[in-house]
């Protein structure tokens, strides 16, 4: 045989070249992360062309993002020496959907050329269903109606096959609702996502003769991350497999984080039973990650029941172990990471310099990229944000900014346009044109043409109320921002309050609303390191503004679930608190199941890393103003001491771990970081003179900051307010030196050298060493 020969077959193991030659019939690959699932799917490929067996357009590869489609067909033409010519049928589920769909649509009752809605398009035309039916969509948001219907759609329900057991659903009202809403959609001919599969299942289960076309054409399908598919996708793949056979899926059970979704790792373990005598392969050899990451991520996922269990294992050297640090916040944190980010690519730390694309920061939740975000934009270190929009991007952020600069400028008109029916207030389309032509032959702004709209009563009914409402309701915001009231933080909190703006969110019953609350709050947060909220806003404008889209190196931030199946030579992990990351929602709906999903989430992120793997928290977090203090993660006691090693925090305001601390005395990984003795460590381990500290000093063109030997004397106490007195001399991260002009409770005012006077909170200042 020329291809035992085949060089591409050349550094496989034999368990991986097992499943590469197993062409025909049906292969599973269950194996742990690393192991080289990808790697042996796409050899598989390249096999597959190689040797003739399949042209590129007779092969069905299923990935779970477009990305990694990409990548996949990178790989297979490098493999194979030439560019593949087509693979037309190498995408996500849905992309291959559509297309078969486009072929068929006439048998789905659609046209060719129907229109794929998105989520908010979804959203709008389940509304008009509801308002249809006389239901209080205050009460039953259609949001929470396009979860529940989504949830059947994973499931492969139609509205004729939803089990008794769910039809109290959506008031009793959900079945007839989503089957009005699947009417309503064949007249537009439009589908939503979770469609795209359901009419192929149907046209494959009700249309023998196209089925056994796509048999005979789609003769090999492989799958990759297959302990992610839903029951629809399963299906799906089971029809289409029917025939031949010929099925490879690849997947890892520790590795299922998508069972919020409707993910079934059942999938898995019913492989066997779908396809009988299928050859199970399992590869145990890890070649991604050094032995300390391996052994922490396998100390973590052990502490989950009902687990297939897998052993790995790697020949690779030990290298560096995980890193732990605790930070006193969120802010520290994000500061720590971007000078360590800078540190590695400036080839500090006894290591080659890393490129910015090798560097990941993985988070749970997405509102925790803001802080990485705003410091990365501040020092200037590029990154992307990878599966989603940047945070100042975001629908809910660009909503409260249009409110925030309404409060600062009334007359800023796009910014009127952006809310003035959001939250919806009644004013349509006609009643906006109302506004729009006074403001127009009048020749003031949409505030004022609002104004004149109320004094003449040019809308009539609940609109008109609303609409006086938000008139007053910018005159009044305006107004306190002229008083220069300084207490812009409430102030932004009260205007995303009266405007309804965060009510509209509390009352959404879907899954995205708590992110997008948790989002809004991060931007409370934000505001609070600005002097004003018009200071915020030049910033953001600043900021956003300066966003270089160029093809340089980036330091990449995503969340946890966006990294599945990627690596990364170096992997921050921040944020692992309790609440955070084991997520406190997920825990709450969830249980067990939930903290077992959490958990796999946390093997995926350490798992990501090659070499340098780093988990961080902060012992305080910042919500509305308050401090609220967390407990480090309960995963970080199951990473194993031995793989871990503790890092010293910097220790700017040591001696406050408070619950931190407290956790640590029962933590073997965190024993030996309590608050006591914080700062004394911290001198002791030179942390001043760290590559980053040094760099950061000398970015700043200043003064070094402190000397290690002053460390101590430089910590704070928090509540020691009094430790500064009128006529002291103070540095402030932000504006540089400056001297104390007056002390109001924990607000301290200075005159700043460069920065001229300003009122900062005593925390955030350090004594200068003179
Ligand atoms: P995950 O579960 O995270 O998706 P995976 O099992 O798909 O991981 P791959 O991404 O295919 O793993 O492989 C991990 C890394 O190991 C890749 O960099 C890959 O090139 C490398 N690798 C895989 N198999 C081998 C091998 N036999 N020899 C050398 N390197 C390998
Ligand atoms: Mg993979």
């Amino acid at each position: 045989m020329a291809a035992t020969a085949a060089p591409y077959l050349a550094g496989l193991n034999p368990a991986q070249r097992e499943a590469v030659e197993a062409l025909d019939g049906s292969v599973l690959m269950l194996a742990g992360a690393g192991t080289g699932k990808t790697k042996a799917l796409t050899t598989r490929i390249v096999h597959l062309l190689a040797t003739g067996k399949a042209r590129p357009n007779e092969i069905l590869a299923v990935t779970f993002t477009n990305k990694a489609a990409r990548e996949m067909k990178d790989r297979v033409g490098r493999l194979l020496g030439q560019a593949v010519e087509g693979m037309p049928w190498l995408g996500t589920f849905h992309a291959i959907c559509v297309r078969l769909l486009r072929r068929h649509a006439e048998l789905a009752g659609l046209k060719t050329n129907f229109t794929i809605l998105d989520t908010d398009d979804q959203l709008r035309l389940l509304r008009q269903v509801v308002l249809a039916h006389n239901i209080d969509e205050k009460r039953w948001p259609p949001r929470m109606l396009a979860s529940i219907i989504d949830g059947w759609k994973n499931r492969a329900l139609t509205p004729e096959t939803v089990p008794t057991s769910d039809h109290g659903a959506y008031d009793h009202k959900g079945v007839e609702l989503y089957a009005e809403y699947q009417a309503r959609l064949r007249t537009l001919n439009a589908v939503d996502f979770g469609d795209l599969l359901l009419h192929v299942i149907k046209i494959f289960q009700e249309h023998e003769d196209v089925l056994e076309q796509y048999r005979r054409w789609f003769r090999y399908i492989l799958v990759d991350e297959y302990q992610d598919t839903n029951v629809a996708q399963y299906l799906w793949l089971r029809l289409l497999a029917g025939g031949h056979r010929n099925i490879c899926c690849v997947g890892d059970d520790d590795q299922s984080i998508y069972g919020w979704r409707g993910a079934e790792v059942g999938n898995i373990l019913r492989f066997e039973q779908d396809f009988p005598g299928a050859k199970v392969i399992r590869l145990e050899q890890n070649y991604r990650s050094t032995g300390h990451i391996l052994g922490a991520a396998s100390g973590v996922i052990a502490a989950n029941k009902g687990r297939l269990g897998k052993t790995l294992w790697t020949d690779g050297e030990d290298g560096e172990k995980v890193r732990l640090i605790g930070h006193w916040d969120g802010e520290e944190e994000a500061r720590w990471i971007g000078d360590e980010i800078e540190a590695m690519q400036g080839g500090t730390r006894g290591m080659e310099p890393v490129s910015l694309d090798h560097i990941a920061i993985l988070v749970r939740a997405s509102h925790q990229m803001r802080a990485f975000e705003d410091r990365f934009l501040t020092i200037g270190l590029p990154y992307r944000v990878i599966g989603g929009p940047r945070f100042y991007e975001r629908m809910e952020i660009r909503d409260a900014m249009a409110y925030f600069r309404l409060a600062v400028s009334p007359d800023d008109d796009l910014a009127f346009e952006r809310v003035v029916n959001t939250p919806k207030r009644g004013l349509g389309d006609k009643a906006q044109q109302k506004i729009q032509i006074a403001a127009r032959t009048n020749g003031v702004s949409l505030h004022e043409g609002a104004r004149l709209v109320v004094a003449m009563k040019g809308i009539t009914g609940k609109g008109l109320a609303a609409l006086k409402e938000l008139v007053e309701g910018i005159d009044r915001w305006h107004g306190q921002v002229r008083a220069e009231a300084d207490t812009h933080v409430e102030l932004a909190e009260m205007i995303l309050d009266e405007s309804g703006y965060t009510g509209m969110w509390q009352n959404d019953k879907t899954p995205e609303a708590p992110g997008r609350l948790e989002n809004l709050k991060e931007l409370v947060k934000a505001l609070e390191e600005f002097e004003n909220l018009q200071g915020f806003l030049e910033h953001v404008s600043l900021i956003m503004d300066n966003e270089s889209d160029g093809d340089g190196e980036k330091v990449s931030i995503m969340t946890l679930h966006a990294a599945k199946g990627l690596e990364f030579p170096a992997v921050f992990l921040p944020g692992w608190e309790d609440g955070l990351f084991p997520s406190q929602r997920s825990m709450d709906e969830n249980g067990l199941k939930g903290l077992e999903e959490e958990r796999r989430l946390a093997y995926v992120g350490i798992t990501r890393a090659e070499r340098l793997c780093t988990i961080s928290f902060a012992a305080n977090r910042r919500v509305y103003g308050q401090w609220q203090s967390a407990m480090p993660s309960r995963f970080i006691d199951e990473l194993l001491a031995n793989h871990v090693e503790v890092l010293t925090p910097p220790g700017l305001y040591g001696g406050g771990y408070g619950a931190a601390g407290m956790a640590a005395t029962a933590s073997p990984v965190l024993s030996g970081m309590q608050g006591s003795d914080l700062h004394d460590r911290a001198a002791e381990a030179n942390v001043y003179n760290s590559p980053g500290w040094r760099r950061l000093q000398a970015r700043s063109g200043e003064r070094p900051m402190r000397q290690p030997q002053e460390a101590k004397n430089m910590v704070i106490d928090l509540d020691a307010v009094s430790a500064f007195s009128e006529g002291d001399r103070v540095f402030h991260q932000k504006f540089g030196y400056g001297e104390v002009i007056a002390i109001e409770g924990d607000k301290l005012n200075i005159e700043f050298d460069k920065a001229g006077s300003k009122k900062v909170v005593a925390r955030f200042i350090v004594a200068a060493d003179t």
